[in-house]
């Protein structure tokens, strides 16, 4: 896969826009419209299954469906083309456009302090960019892609 099309799905931090619950073109939401299609009018129904399978679950249907509309209706164009909407005190964002670089592991700054990301995240930055540095970009992204982001 070529430089430019990878690029564009992940963050200038290394992380996969295209993994986001709340891209548009990600798995996460593209299943979630697929369910919702199969499910029809499930909220009737759930009713009655609650009776016919004595399944209390069914009770829950209503705040599920509202957590799948949800997920089906999120539209993010990834970090290359508009400002996070988890993220939205994001410092990479910004200062990549500032150092002229694609990927933080390219600066000379990295690992810098100016991320804005909690502990956790920035060990994750840190991590993913020596990934990239040492693997590579297409290995990186090959591997990461098929991975779920919330672990
Ligand atoms: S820019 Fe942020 S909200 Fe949008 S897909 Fe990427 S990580 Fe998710
Ligand atoms: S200064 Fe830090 S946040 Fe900015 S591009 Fe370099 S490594 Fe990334």
């Amino acid at each position: 896969m070529e430089y430019e099309s990878i690029k564009e799905s992940l963050g200038p931090c290394g992380l996969c826009c295209e993994t986001c619950f709340a891209h548009g073109n990600g798995d996460i939401r593209r299943y979630s419209q697929k369910l919702k299609e199969k499910l029809g009018n499930f909220e009737p129904y759930a009713k009655r299954f609650e009776t016919l399978l004595g399944q209390p679950i069914f009770k829950k249907y209503p705040d599920f469906k509202e957590m799948l509309d949800y997920l089906a209706s999120e539209n993010c164009r990834g970090c290359r083309n508009e400002q996070c909407r988890l993220f939205k005190n994001c410092g990479v964002r910004p200062c990549h456009q500032e150092k002229q670089v694609d990927f933080c592991h390219q600066c000379k700054e990295f690992p810098c302090h100016r991320t804005n990301f909690d502990e956790r995240l920035y060990e994750i930055w840190v991590r993913i960019n020596e990934k990239i540095k040492s693997k590579g970009l297409e290995q990186y992204y090959e591997g990461t892609k098929t991975r779920p982001r919330y672990v």
